[in-house]
């Protein structure tokens, strides 16, 4: 069964989603703040974690910060729409996904649920083929395809292709995408990110200057969309 830290400092909105994921069948843990929310990110490991951007003591950035610098755990963001949107458009937050107050908890359940799946995923034994529609890849023979025609990809390109294939569907951040392909030790910026995918888009979408698979979410980073 998977554990939830959920942080968030509105007491409704807090008990409101922590019933609510019970009822799901997860076990939830709870801080009001962003301090406790770290203590228990760190303590008790979660599987996931949703907290709200806004919170008194250490606020949602910070945190996800934080617990970023040594775990991969999902982090789903909640954010009021409007100013708080704005304020992290263009920053790397190191969330995997954000969800806009007000949400139905429908759509909040299936973030929930893809990205449990999503990280499972990466934790099984990583598969060797991915693929999406008319583009494959070996990753044993490293070796890529977009229909009968074998791609000519850089050792950067390939690897930032197989990251963003791995992860169909899901918004990549800048920061992520540079700490995966290029490595924590790596010295440069996540503009190093963006020009790569100009010069994936040229290799595996039909018109780059708009692209249909990889797309971008401004502000945010990169998704696969198959
Ligand atoms: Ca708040």
């Amino acid at each position: 069964m998977a554990t939830i830290l959920l942080i968030e400092d509105e007491a409704t909105v807090r008990e409101t989603l922590a019933m609510n994921l019970r009822a799901e069948g997860y076990d939830v843990l709870t801080a009001a703040d962003g301090m406790t929310g770290l203590d228990l990110a760190r303590d008790e490991g979660p599987d996931l974690i949703i907290m709200d951007l806004m919170l008194p003591k250490l606020d949602g950035l910070s945190v996800c910060r934080i617990v970023r610098k040594d775990s991969d755990v999902p982090i789903i963001m909640l954010t009021a729409r409007g100013t708080e949107m704005d304020r992290i458009t263009g920053l790397e937050t190191g969330a995997d996904d954000y969800v806009v107050k007000p949400f139905s908890l429908g759509e909040l359940m299936a973030r929930v649920r893809a990205n449990l799946r999503r990280s499972h995923a990466d934790h099984r034994a990583q598969a060797t083929r991915l693929s999406a529609g008319e583009l494959s890849m070996d990753l044993l023979a490293r070796r890529a395809s977009l229909g009968s025609a074998e791609l000519k990809l850089t050792h950067r390109e390939f690897d930032l292709l197989a990251e963003l294939m791995r992860n169909q569907g899901a918004v990549l951040s800048r920061d992520l995408l540079l700490n995966r392909v290029w490595g924590f030790d790596y010295i440069g910026d996540s503009h190093t990110v963006d020009v790569h995918i100009r010069w994936l888009r040229e290799k595996v979408e039909a018109d780059p200057s708009t692209p249909r698979r990889i797309t971008t979410v401004r502000g945010v980073g990169y998704r696969f969309e198959g």
